[in-house]
């Protein structure tokens, strides 16, 4: 449901043309995080689908750990950092996936109970294969993936063709 707060909220979001590199337009997501009120909806609205049905948030590298924080906190969970590969002090599980251009690796710890509950939270979804990354990462070491959550969908891209079922905030 869209209230005042939300679509505030989605006027904070900008849009870069050509970064990090030509032909992307780049989502900023950074003057809505510096924004109280905005910050504090959107991590409503991400929680609101999952309430009740998951003890821990897995945030993505690097802008899914901000958000992974506010809805730990409001939801009264802990969370996890899901980290580009060789970051993680004791990595536990890698999961490999391809980008447009080559391939990425990402790497989680085993911190948490086994069959713990997981919601991955990440700030946008693209072509999808970070996200489906990460529930294998998730699914890999035990945990159970209860669902994804992201602030801003690419609609246009068809993530959710690679990820499956996923909740977003908004869509661009
Ligand atoms: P993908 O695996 O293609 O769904 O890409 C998702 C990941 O890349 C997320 O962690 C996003 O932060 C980042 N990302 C991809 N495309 C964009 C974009 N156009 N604007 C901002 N972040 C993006």
């Amino acid at each position: 449901m869209t209230t005042p707060a939300l679509a505030r909220a989605e006027q904070l979001i900008a849009t870069i043309p050509d970064f990090p590199q030509p032909g992307i337009s780049f989502k900023d997501v950074s003057p809505l995080l510096a924004d109280a009120d905005a910050l504090r909806a959107v991590t409503e609205a991400m929680i609101d689908p999952f309430r009740g049905s998951f003890d821990v948030v897995a945030g993505i590298e690097a802008r899914g750990f901000s958000l992974a924080g506010a809805i730990a906190v409001a939801a009264g969970t802990g969370l996890v950092p899901i980290r580009k590969a060789g970051k993680l002090p004791r990595p536990a599980a890698q999961v490999t996936y391809d980008l447009e251009y080559g391939s990425a690796s990402i790497e989680m710890q085993q911190d948490l109970p086994e069959g713990s509950r997981v919601l991955l939270v990440d700030d946008v979804l693209a072509t999808g294969g970070t996200l489906a990354a990460s529930r294998k990462l998730v699914t890999e070491l035990g945990y159970d993936p209860v669902g994804l959550v992201v602030l801003l969908e690419l609609v246009a891209l068809d993530g959710r063709s690679i990820c499956g079922p996923v909740e977003s905030v908004f869509a661009g």
